[in-house]
């Protein structure tokens, strides 16, 4: 920290990541600029009350004059490639995330996680599951709360054995410094090609958690997660270090072939969710971890909402809330999780697809679909990956369409396979909508 105590330092962006930045220097006695590209950032009211005399800019970026800032701590919400960014660096400003910063100042081990789909789940559950062991674990990152609020304002952090961190691509980009005791790359799909130039720009972006790991795990069914890391270990479905497979007629997690835990002792089902315990598994296992303590977090695990959640049954159709699901990836690990024995889904999609090719879907749709309702901006790209496709105006409308085309039996399931911000805040808001439509709709 004290390599920036007497520099110039620019926040950049003042949603929640860059007001927990604030908060952290101002905790450590310094005093930074913030700048946010709109007149009234969502942490302006907070800004006013607990630190007024900041020096604030907000508007055009391009009268901030970052130019002058000695280090600017940038939200993952903005791209390094805005013009007034781009400049700054260009002209040798240091500009870092909030995860680097708190990299530089953290001691304790670290379990990293990214990926396109899964995260969220994985390091829950990996909490959970170090907690049942008596680590105490802290969960942040992309998911709750921000790195630096994790961080105690003595720095001394006693009271956490280990962070938990799940990242995007987005923080990662702005990263160097993490030394983590164990990184993961999930899987990877097509997702936020609206911000990266290439499709391996971004897998390239996941990739750098491998950089200074102590331990890599990849996935092994996913060759774009794989390294050439020394010390690896992978999972899979049927092949890596952590798979699953038959043992007594059931079928079990494997740890190096050997039958660890039946897959029952999950609380959640899904195949995908299996995968989640296997790289669960893997990512801790540098702890001392036992069976027992395995099993007791295993069952007690519910899953997260809007992940597959199911919301109620109405006419003998079941309806799942899987808001969750802003890429084609997570959408075909829903429908695939669903589908499993023959039940014909009814699928409510749409949103902003993020310039992502859709075409992935298509057999999954042929297979297990009777009904593709869309709505949102991209509705018409997905109407056109199948003949039993159609376009409704918002929600509402969807689910009552949904209802009259169900049969007992069938499922519903909202997975939209596109972010939301083309008509909500975001995925929970979405979800909330579609449980408060299906409620409503006279059983
Ligand atoms: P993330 O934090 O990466 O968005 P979540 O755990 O929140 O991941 O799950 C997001 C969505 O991705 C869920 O709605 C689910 O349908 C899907 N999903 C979860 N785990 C996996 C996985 N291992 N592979 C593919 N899709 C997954």
């Amino acid at each position: 920290l004290s390599e920036i105590k007497n520099k110039q330092i620019t926040v950049l962006g003042l949603g929640v990541t860059g007001l927990s930045i604030v908060r952290f220097l101002v905790s450590q006695g310094l005093t930074p600029t913030v700048v946010d590209s709109r007149i009234n950032p969502p942490g302006i009211d907070w800004l006013k009350q607990n630190t007024p005399t900041l020096t604030t800019r907000f508007g055009d970026l391009d009268s901030a004059d970052l130019c002058a800032s000695d280090m600017i701590i940038i939200s993952p919400g903005l791209s390094l490639t805005i013009p007034a960014i781009a400049k700054a660096i260009n002209a040798g400003v240091e500009v870092i995330g909030d995860v680097e910063l708190f990299a530089r100042i953290n001691t304790k081990p670290v379990v990293a996680v990214t990926g396109s789909n899964g995260k969220s789940t994985v390091v829950t559950l990996a909490q959970q599951v170090l907690l049942a062991a008596g680590y105490k674990a802290a969960l942040g990152g992309n998911i709750g709360t921000a790195v630096l609020d994790l961080l105690q304002s003595d720095l001394s952090n006693n009271d956490v054995d280990v962070y938990v961190l799940e990242l995007s691509s987005f923080q990662l980009d702005t990263t160097t410094s993490l030394q983590p005791i164990s990184a993961t790359v999930l899987n990877v799909s097509e997702d936020h090609l609206d911000r990266y130039a290439s499709y391996q720009a971004y897998i390239d972006s996941k990739l750098s958690i491998y950089n200074n790991a102590a331990l890599v795990i990849t996935n092994a069914d996913d060759e774009a997660t794989h390294s050439k890391a020394k010390s690896q270990l992978s999972f899979g479905a049927n092949q890596g270090g952590y798979s699953l497979g038959e043992y007594q007629q059931q079928t079990y997690f494997m740890q190096a072939n050997k039958a660890f835990l039946p897959v029952t002792s999950l609380a959640v089902v899904g195949k995908h969710n299996y995968l989640n315990a296997l790289a669960v598994m893997a990512l801790l296992s540098p702890f001392n971890i036992s069976k027992a303590q395995y099993s007791t977090a295993f069952s007690q695990f519910n899953g997260l909402a809007h992940r597959c959640q199911f919301v109620a049954e109405r006419a003998g159709v079941k309806y799942f809330n899987d808001s969750k699901a802003t890429n084609v990836g997570a959408t075909i690990a829903a429908i695939d999780s669903l589908a499993t024995n023959g039940q014909q889904l009814i699928v409510i999609a749409g949103g902003d697809a993020k310039g992502a090719d859709l075409n992935a879907l298509t057999p999954y749709l042929q297979q297990h679909v009777k009904a593709l309702i869309c709505f949102g901006k991209d509705a018409k790209d997905l109407m056109a990956l199948t003949n039993k496709s159609h376009l409704t105006n918002n929600m509402s409308e969807a689910v009552t369409l949904a209802k009259q085309l169900s049969e007992p039996g069938n499922i519903v399931l909202l997975a939209p396979a596109c972010a939301s911000i083309d008509m909500y805040n975001n995925y929970m808001q979405r979800g909330d909508d579609f449980i408060q439509c299906v409620m409503a709709e006279q059983p």
